[in-house]
């Protein structure tokens, strides 16, 4: 007898124990009829700020808006009267696509920089090297809930006077020494997707920061770029969050420790059982470092057909990613080539994304260790 699949995640099962409190949460803000911004709001930034130890949030409509807007905020933007480009942000060449889509619509030039072969995250060596007069941001990527190197990537971008952007979408609660992801640099940029450690029920995001004065350009350039009522200084966007994704993340945040805790014992479940498989490679996370892993991700040879049999014997995975972003079509234009970024090359060849979700059962875990070691044996 086959039993059931291992889904990759299962939001149903995560809903069906706060299913309650979230649809009262929802009535409530119904019967107010107050549908963007608002209490719910304000009280979602406060929450998140005091949760990251950051002195100001700013919630936006998703977690690519929130990079834009962060952008944008920062004056990194390509109006219609420029002759020349935004200036060059540096983002990693292995991250999820928006890091480097948001920088090419802010009108800037998308540099790519390498990742850490153990770390899957930029290299600040590499970083160093993308480094030109005409830098105006770096934005590193804490991937699958690991910060990057933030020591070295911040003494590199102070050294130079260059303003650092985190990507904290897959990132949030995760730290390291004990400082919270979007709390190193100018900003952070949560996304609220609800695949995402903290999912809300449908697109949502946020810009955090130490700099008061910088929230409050965030917080224009997300209406419009308003200040006061129907005056406008500089060209913003819509880029509110509704009152009902913050009445639900409202609800879900007290938990957020406890599903970071479940993951970790997923993750560490993973370790020991394919601790003497030396072709599993399991992810590596520094002794500094607290990973919330958003995915949990392993290296194994003949990925493809590993992924294809594992999927066959009902363990779902996924490629997170398969393609770097230099090699991908849209910014073929930009000139790089294959080899530029071979750690990243690399990576993307052979990593797989195995279930990592909090509600994942003991048998469910036993089940992809079993099934992923009968698997790779083979190849
Ligand atoms: C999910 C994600 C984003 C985009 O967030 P959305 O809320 O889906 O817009 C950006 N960067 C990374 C690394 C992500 O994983």
């Amino acid at each position: 007898m086959q039993d059931n699949p291992v889904p990759l995640f299962d939001l149903k099962r995560q809903y069906s124990k706060i299913r309650e409190e979230v649809r009262a949460a929802f009535d409530e803000v119904l019967d107010s009829q107050m549908m963007i911004g608002g209490a719910k709001v304000a009280e979602i930034e406060e929450k998140i700020a005091k949760y990251l130890n950051v002195k100001a949030a700013v919630a936006v409509s998703s977690g690519t808006d929130a990079l834009l807007a962060a952008l944008m905020a920062k004056g990194i933007y390509r109006s219609p009267l420029d002759t020349d480009n935004a200036g060059e942000v540096i983002v990693p060449a292995f991250t999820f696509f928006a890091t480097a889509g948001c920088v090419w619509r802010a009108g800037a030039v998308p540099v790519f920089a390498d990742i850490e072969e153990d770390s899957f995250n930029m290299s600040a060596e590499s970083l160093e090297k993308a480094i030109t007069p005409r830098t105006k941001a770096i934005m590193p990527v804490h991937l699958f809930g690991q910060c990057a190197n933030m020591d070295a990537i911040m003494e590199v971008a102070n050294r130079h006077g260059i303003p650092v952007i985190e990507d904290c979408a897959q990132a949030i609660g995760a730290s390291r020494k004990g400082v919270k992801a979007g709390a190193f640099g100018l900003c952070g940029c949560l996304s609220f997707f609800p695949t995402k450690n903290l999912g809300g029920f449908g697109d949502g995001g946020m810009v955090v920061t130490n700099d008061e004065s910088f929230a409050e350009e965030v917080a224009r350039v997300r209406n419009h770029g308003m200040q006061p009522k129907y005056f406008h200084r500089s060209v913003g966007g819509n880029f509110r969050l509704d009152a009902l994704q913050a009445a639900g993340l409202l609800k879900k945040l007290p938990h957020l420790d406890s599903w970071h805790e479940a993951r970790r014992a997923n993750a560490a479940f993973y370790d020991a059982a394919f601790a003497c498989e030396p072709k599993i490679l399991t992810p590596k996370i520094a002794r500094e470092n607290y990973s919330v892993y958003n995915q949990y991700v392993v290296r194994v040879p003949n990925r493809d057909k590993c992924l294809q049999e594992l999927r066959a014997r009902g363990v779902n995975c996924e490629i997170y990613y398969p393609l770097p972003l230099h090699k991908q079509e849209c910014f073929a234009k930009l000139g790089y080539k294959d080899g530029d970024f071979p750690v990243a090359e690399r990576v993307a060849a052979d990593c797989m994304a195995l279930p990592i979700f909090p509600e994942l059962e003991k048998s469910e875990l036993e089940k992809v260790a079993r099934e992923l070691k009968a698997v790779v044996s083979g190849m």
